[in-house]
C-alpha cells in the first residue's frame, strides 16, 4: 500500500512508470483497461489537492474517451462520451487516473467472479477473491498499483472488498456524492465511494468528490471537510450482524481496545432478519429496469446480422449478458409483474421502512454502530457453490444501502495471515464522525500490532 504522503515523498515520473510495470506484470487482474496516456496526464502542471496522485476508477464510472465496460461483453467496446462528476472532480484536483478497474458484472455480486474478463485475486492469498463487486479497486491500492481509487456500493460493493482486501472504503450517504455518469445497478441504493491505504487519504478523496451536482436530483447538496472530534463516544455492536470464529475473535479483539475509552453496548435491530431477502427483491427490480436500455441498437454490442426487432433484441441480450445478469433481470421482472408486484417488491419496500426504523432508534441511542463488515474470510476461488450462498455473504452490508445512512470499513487484527474489516455506522451525513472514530482506531490498533 502507499499512502498520498508516501507517494509524495517518492512522486517522480520514474515512480509512476514503475507503478505502471507493476500492474503490467500483475498476476491480479486488478484492472480491465490501464490509462495509456497516464504518464503525460502525470507531466502536465497540475495543481489541486490530488496533483500527481494515481487513482484508479472502477469501469462502470464513465470516463470520457476511456473505454467503460461494466466488466460485461454487452459494453466491451464502450467508449463514453462524458466524464462522471466524480471524475470531472478527480481531473480538476489534479489526479492522474490510472486505469479502469475490475468488478462483477454491471456491480452484480460479491467476488469479482462474474466480470467477462475474470476474477480479481486477492493480493493476500492469490488462491482468494478479492470480493466484489469493487474487487479490482480495492485490490489495486492493496497491491500499490494504485494510490487511491473510486468504487461503488449498492449492497456492500466498496465495504467488501475493503475488508477482504485490507484497505479502508467508505460508502457515503445516499445523495453526499453525484451518481452522474454512474452506469446504474439500482438506484435507490447506490453511491460512489473511495478506497485508499489510511483515513485521511480516504478522507481527503471523499471531500473531491463529495458535493452538489445539478445533473444527479438525489444530490443533497452538502459538501464534505475533514475535521477530526476527539471524544468518547456511545457505541453499538449490532447483534444481528455476525461472523464465523475467526472474524468474531478479531472483531472482539477490537472491541477490547474500544472499551478501553469508549462506552460499548449490544443494541438488537429486528427487521434485519428480512434485510437480505428485500435487499435482493428491490435491487434486482431495479435492475430489471435499468439494463433494458441494452438492446445492441445505441452501444455496445451489435450484431451483424440484422434480423426483426424482438429477434435482434433477444439475441444481443443472450449473447452480451452473463448468467448472474441475467438471472437478475429474470427474477427481477418477476417481482414487478402484476400479480406479483405486492407480493415481493411492495412487502419489500415496507421492510425497507422498518429498516430505516430500527436504524433510527439505534442511532437515536448510540452516536455509533458497529460489526464485522463480512461474516467470513475472503472465499477461495470458486468455493461459492451457487447464487444463494453468494447472497448471504451480503447479510452484513445491505440493511446500510437500505437505509442510505454513511458506513466504513476498516482493516483489524488478521485471521490465517488475511484481512478482517471492521464496519463503522453513523446517522445521515455524519462520515466525519465515522473517519473521526475510524482514525482513532487506526491509531489504537497501529500501536499494538
Ligand atoms: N453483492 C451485492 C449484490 O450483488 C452488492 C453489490 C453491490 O454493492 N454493487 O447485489
Amino acid at each position: 500500500m502507499i499512502t498520498i504522503s508516501e507517494w509524495k515523498e517518492m512522486s517522480k515520473e520514474e515512480t509512476l512508470a514503475e507503478l505502471l510495470e507493476r500492474i503490467e506484470k500483475s498476476k491480479l487482474n486488478a484492472f480491465i483497461t490501464v490509462n495509456e496516456r497516464a504518464i503525460e496526464d502525470f507531466k502536465k502542471p497540475e495543481n489541486g489537492k490530488l496533483a500527481g496522485i494515481p487513482v484508479a476508477v472502477k469501469d462502470n464510472i464513465s470516463t470520457k474517451g476511456m473505454l467503460t465496460t461494466c466488466a460485461s461483453k454487452i459494453l466491451h467496446n464502450y467508449i463514453p462520451p462524458f466524464d462522471a462528476h466524480v471524475v470531472e472532480r478527480l481531473k480538476q484536483e489534479g489526479a492522474v487516473i490510472i486505469g479502469k478497474t475490475n468488478m462483477d458484472e454491471f456491480a452484480m455480486g460479491t467476488t469479482t467472479e462474474t466480470s467477462y474478463f475474470g476474477v480479481v485475486r486477492n493480493p493476500h492469498d492469490l488462491d482468494r477473491v478479492a470480493g466484489g463487486s469493487s474487487g479490482g479497486s480495492a485490490a489495486c491500492v492493496a497491491a500499490g498499483e494504485s494510490v487511491l481509487s473510486l468504487g461503488s456500493d449498492t449492497g456492500g460493493s466498496i465495504r467488501c472488498p475493503a475488508s477482504f482486501c485490507g484497505v479502508y472504503g467508505l460508502k457515503p450517504t445516499y445523495g453526499l456524492v453525484s451518481r452522474y455518469g454512474l452506469i446504474p445497478y439500482a438506484n435507490s441504493l447506490e453511491q460512489i465511494g473511495p478506497f485508499a491505504a489510511c483515513v485521511d487519504d480516504l478522507a481527503l478523496l471523499l471531500e473531491v468528490i463529495a458535493g452538489k451536482d445539478e445533473r444527479d436530483s438525489t444530490s443533497a447538496g452538502k459538501g464534505f471537510k475533514f475535521k477530526p472530534e476527539n471524544r468518547s463516544y456511545r457505541i453499538g455492536i449490532i447483534k444481528e450482524m455476525t461472523g464465523d470464529e475467526h472474524v468474531i475473535s478479531s472483531f472482539n479483539e477490537a472491541v477490547e481496545l474500544i472499551k478501553r475509552e469508549h462506552e460499548v453496548e449490544e443494541v438488537s435491530m429486528p427487521s434485519f432478519k428480512y434485510a437480505l431477502a428485500a435487499y435482493y427483491i428491490i435491487a434486482m427490480s431495479e435492475a430489471s429496469s435499468n439494463l433494458a436500455r441494452y438492446d445492441g441498437v445505441r452501444y455496445g454490442l451489435s450484431l451483424d446480422e440484422l434480423t426483426s426487432w424482438n429477434e435482434y433484441f433477444s439475441r444481443v441480450r443472450a449473447e452480451g449478458f452473463g448468467d448472474e445478469v441475467k438471472r437478475r433481470i429474470m427474477l427481477g421482472s418477476y417481482a414487478l409483474s402484476a400479480g406479483y408486484y405486492g407480493k415481493y417488491y411492495l412487502k419489500a419496500l415496507k421492510v425497507r421502512t422498518l429498516v430505516i426504523d430500527d436504524f433510527k432508534k439505534a442511532l437515536g441511542k448510540y452516536d455509533i454502530l458497529i460489526s464485522p463488515t463480512m461474516p467470513s474470510l475472503p472465499f477461495r476461488i470458486g468455493e461459492l457453490a451457487d447464487p444463494l450462498t453468494m447472497y448471504k455473504a451480503d447479510v452484513n452490508t445491505v440493511p446500510i444501502n437500505l437505509s442510505g445512512i454513511p458506513s466504513l470499513s476498516m482493516p483489524i487484527f488478521e485471521r490465517k495471515g488475511l484481512p478482517v474489516g471492521l464496519q463503522i455506522m453513523a446517522n445521515y451525513f455524519e462520515e466525519n464522525r465515522i473517519l473521526s472514530f475510524a482514525k482513532w482506531l487506526e491509531e489504537k490498533i497501529k500501536a499494538v500490532s
